[in-house]
């Protein structure tokens, strides 16, 4: 491509309302400009970056055996009516009409439109398993976008689905997405780590993010310092550090158990979620029962009753409730998670001995409450894992980072396929549900995060294998015949031998076009200058600061 034709407006000056890095270098290299709060257009130099991206995520993808489809992004209302998930899906799913009135919606995701697809078209095992993928572009009214295109309300997503006839099979195409997910972040350049993560609203039992550290990143991710445990803060269960007896101590001169206002409380439960590891319960107005819940025990996701930090609010509470949860002794251990509390009510479970789980003393216990099954919650729920925390598998303490979440990978089961009837008949001749998984990445924000992991401060020093081009030739001065015919010349073999490459034939001076291709972070330069009456140019990397003068032959061995 030359330049001097090229639509690539970048900028000198660090864009005022650009917080973070890759958003600023992303426009000030003319990738992407913004049309509204969350919606951005995407210019050559970003659309080269992008197709980068998603060559590789088909690449490893296809390797895998799965299969490119692509649905449209309208959806009707019904299919979401079918899952339940059009009433869940709150203010993030953007909404519309046809002109008859009828519900719609852009997907913010799509699990329904996959299942209802397979439904439609499998009716046997023997057209199981498989696995299918789209690139597309997904839309969410998130809250609060940000940071450019890592948080937009449209962005391109690859989004798999998986379908298979039993959990074994599910596994392996788990695994399967598992490994291209490294592969493709790899290739990627991305320094990234697979950890543990919620389902949320997607659903489903078993679920890894793959972050990239960084400071920037709006999760907070747990990692063991002595074994491979890695969790999204979300997720992170750990044996909570002890208080001392001096700490306690303080707890109980600050707060006695009886009647408090709701100030009180919460002043209470802020020094208690920083500082101690012990169950309290307190009686705020008579009606509302809160716990403060700090167990001092080993606490994973199958041990209920041995819950760990923070606050949980009863709003029903009749008098016998209340006095149920007063009578609750100090260092018995509550419900392990907030939305427990709410399974509970909405369940009513009214009697109110029967409202605690795992307390310690006999009849104030929920029978048979199942964690997972009955009700969802981890630690996190209530207080944030910390440093001083130590790792249920190795006893090791914890590092605590920030990460960008680039892709994240579920095992839903038979959630989607039940709810909306996706069966096949299996070799016993039985009608059963397809075995479902998901897997999604985001095409953009995977950009973003290369950028974050990848630029200096002249700008972006982009991965070979993400590059938009992959050499610029930089004639010194066009105006001169034998700078441009010869850049000339070298920006035609390249391009023969299948090279991205660049002409950088702009009327301007060098120094300007040395910025711009720092800027785009070309990881190749050769300049055409004075040297070329001996038959050489200077061929610089764009992540070395070294220049060599080299001879016109030598070229194509240094680009190869
Ligand atoms: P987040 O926690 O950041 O809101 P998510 O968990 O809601 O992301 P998923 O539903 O898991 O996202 O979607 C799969 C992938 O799509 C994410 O891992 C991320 O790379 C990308 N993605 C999600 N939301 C956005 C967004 N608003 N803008 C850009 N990319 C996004
Ligand atoms: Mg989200
Ligand atoms: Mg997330
Ligand atoms: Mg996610």
């Amino acid at each position: 491509m030359k330049m001097s034709k090229m639509f690539m407006p970048t900028l000198r000056e660090v864009p005022a309302d650009a917080e973070i890095t890759s958003h600023q270098l992303m426009l000030r290299a003319g990738m992407i400009r913004k049309m509204a709060s969350g919606v951005y257009n995407q210019l050559p130099m970003g659309i080269r970056v992008f197709n980068k991206i998603q060559d590789i995520i088909r690449e490893e993808l296809n390797e895998k055996g799965c299969q490119e489809i692509l649905c449209s992004a309208l959806i009707p209302a019904e299919l979401w009516k079918e899952s339940g998930r059009w009433d869940v899906m709150g203010a993030e799913m953007m909404r519309l009409k046809d002109r008859n009135d009828r519900d719609f919606c852009l997907g913010p995701t799509h699990e329904e439109v996959f299942t209802d697809l397979i439904k439609q078209e499998i009716t046997s095992y023997k057209q199981l398993p498989l696995n299918l993928y789209q690139i597309q572009v997904k839309y969410r009214d998130e809250r609060r976008p940000r940071f450019g295109v890592m948080r937009t309300r449209s962005f391109t997503m690859k989004d798999a689905y998986s379908f298979d006839t039993d959990e074994a099979g599910l596994d392996k195409s788990y695994q399967d997405m598992f490994d291209a997910y490294t592969n493709i972040f790899a290739r990627c350049g991305l320094d990234n780590s697979p950890v543990q993560a919620d389902t949320g609203a997607i659903g489903g039992s078993v679920s890894a993010e793959f972050m990239v550290k960084s400071e920037v990143g709006e999760d907070e991710i747990v990692f063991c310092s002595g074994c491979d445990y890695a969790a999204n803060m979300e997720k992170a269960v750990a044996v909570v550090a002890e208080p001392s007896t001096e700490e306690m101590k303080e707890l109980k001169e600050v707060h006695t158990p009886g009647v408090h206002t709701i100030e009180e409380l919460e002043n209470f439960f802020k020094l208690s979620a920083d500082k101690f590891a012990k169950t309290l319960v307190y009686v705020a107005d008579g009606k509302t029962v809160v716990v403060v819940v700090r167990g001092d025990r080993e606490v994973n996701e199958t041990k209920v009753g041995n819950a760990v930090g923070g606050v949980v609010e009863f709003e029903l509470a009749n008098e016998e409730v209340v006095k149920a949860v007063t009578n609750a002794e100090i260092g018995f251990a509550g419900p392990i998670g907030i939305k427990a509390d709410y399974v509970l009510i909405d369940n009513e479970v009214a009697n109110a001995r029967n409202l605690i789980i795992g307390a310690n003393k006999t009849e104030y216990h929920i029978e048979n409450a199942n964690y997972g099954r009955d009700f969802e919650g981890t630690v996190g729920d209530f207080r944030n894992v910390t440093e001083q925390d130590k790792c249920t598998k190795c006893g090791s303490h914890f590092e605590i980072a920030r990460g960008v979440e680039v892709g994240h990978i579920f095992k839903l089961g038979t959630k989607y396929s039940e709810a909306m009837g996706c069966n096949f008949i299996d070799k016993d001749g039985k009608s059963k549900p397809v075995v479902m998984g998901c897997y999604g990445i985001g095409v953009e924000r995977t950009a973003a995060a290369i950028i974050e992991q990848h630029h200096d401060e002249n700008g972006i020093t982009w991965p070979l294998a993400i590059a938009p081009y992959h050499v610029v030739v930089v004639p010194v001065n066009i105006k001169k015949e034998e700078h441009m015919e010869v850049a000339e010349k070298i920006y035609n073999d390249l391009q023969a031998m299948g090279v991205e490459v660049l002409l950088d034939d702009r009327d301007e001076r060098a120094g300007v076009k040395f910025k711009d291709s720092e800027l785009i972070g070309i990881p190749m330069r050769i300049t055409v200058g004075k040297d070329i009456v001996d038959g050489k140019v200077e061929f610089k990397l764009r992540k070395s600061e070294e220049k060599e003068v080299i001879s016109l032959d030598e070229i194509k061995s240094r680009v190869e």
